[in-house]
């Protein structure tokens, strides 16, 4: 017995160490298995602590996504901290806690778009308006979609000369703190790219554009042999899958799945359907994960659908169906409130990303992995 587990605890070192889940760990669906999350405040922490080792740890969650963004002390660009932010001692601590149970801890900064949030702007344009892809769009007193502006979240502009240096600098800061050995980059929901309005942008193939920031960012990650993550949603035809111009691409980036490096992973969210775009990703080329978000039902669907296609695919197609990382956008004080505040079992039928993570992971644990 204690063979087999010092067997398992080397596999599971070495997944770690090259940084890619090549094969499900002995038992387990599929190599992935994810929670997606903001990171904590300093003042919920403790809590946070809590719930990775009482909750995710025994479900065998083996890959955390934080979303970091500005909710850091950075030292290389301090001006861009939020006002409560967590500091290196704070990090260190989830680091300690995720090594302990082999949770591989991926922090994610927004890059390209999501760069504000309703009439917010967020830290990277308010200290510099001049990476902002479109400055003469003013931020709404009462913003509300739609607007005559098509605004839902600013960008930076891609080819801004000096944009990189800043957020790359922040990239590497955190990666190194989290000791991480690969990095989510967001760049969903991009809808501000290669504007008319732009002198360095405008005229481009946003397609073009857009994957080449994705290999902007991935050859500046492969020099510490980090990875890049990313969200699915540009890269898929919104009008012709008929997904929809938030899941999935009303502007023409979605070319860019053509364009991208392969050795990326695509975080592919869908949360009212159990959308069959893995394969499609897949197919071409790139290792997916699926993420639900607050529909038990559709997440348990997701999870069959992972084994059939790992089942049934070829050798080549099978590791690129790599899992599921279940995702939650309330902040992590408020998810974490409501876990402790309920925790009565709930029907299938009632939707909340706790009931979704809960009936989630309960139903892994009665999938058995593809042959
Ligand atoms: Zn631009």
């Amino acid at each position: 017995m204690k063979k087999i587990t010092l067997i398992c605890s080397l596999f599971f070192c070495m997944s770690y160490a090259i940084g890619q889940a090549d094969v499900s760990p002995v038992g387990e669906p599929f190599p992935i298995r994810g929670f997606c999350i903001g990171a904590p405040r300093t003042a919920d922490l403790k809590e946070f602590i809590r719930f990775i080792e009482e909750e995710l740890a025994p479900r065998k969650v083996n890959t955390l996504i934080l979303r970091v963004d500005f909710n850091y002390q950075f030292k290389s660009h301090p001006e861009l901290r939020d006002s409560s932010a967590l500091t290196e001692t704070d990090v260190r601590k989830l680091v300690t806690v995720c090594r302990k149970y082999g949770i591989r801890i991926i922090p994610q900064i927004n890059l390209l778009g999501h760069q504000s949030w309703a009439g917010t702007v967020h830290n990277l344009l308010r200290v510099h308006p001049e990476f902002d892809e479109t400055p003469h769009i003013a931020m709404p007193e009462k913003y509300e979609w739609p607007n005559k502006d098509g605004l839902y979240c600013k960008s930076y502009c891609p080819l801004h000369p000096d944009v990189h240096k800043v957020v790359f600098d922040l990239v590497d800061e955190i990666c190194t703190i989290f000791k991480a050995d690969a990095f989510h980059a967001g760049m969903d929901e991009v809808f501000y790219i290669g504007h008319d309005s732009c002198t360095r942008c405008s005229g481009h193939d946003k397609a073009e554009l857009f994957a080449g920031e994705v290999w902007a960012i991935r050859n500046h990650l492969q020099k510490k042999e980090r990875q890049l993550w990313i969200w699915g949603d540009r890269l898929i035809d919104g009008k012709n899958t008929g997904l929809g111009m938030w899941e999935a691409s009303y502007n023409n980036t979605y070319r860019a799945i053509d364009m991208i490096p392969k050795d990326i992973i695509i975080c592919d969210w869908h949360y009212e359907r159990a959308d069959q775009t893995p394969v499609y990703f897949a197919m071409k080329g790139l290792t997916v994960v699926t993420c639900p978000y607050r529909k038990p039902d559709v997440a348990v669907s997701q999870a069959d659908d992972m084994v059939k296609y790992r089942q049934s695919a070829t050798p080549e197609m099978k590791e690129r169906y790599a899992g599921m990382v279940q995702t939650v956008w309330s902040p992590a004080s408020a998810f974490l409130k409501s876990y402790y505040n309920d925790s009565n079992e709930k029907p299938v039928t009632y939707n909340t990303p706790v009931n979704c993570f809960k009936v989630l992971y309960k139903h892994l644990k009665t999938l058995k992995p593809a042959q």
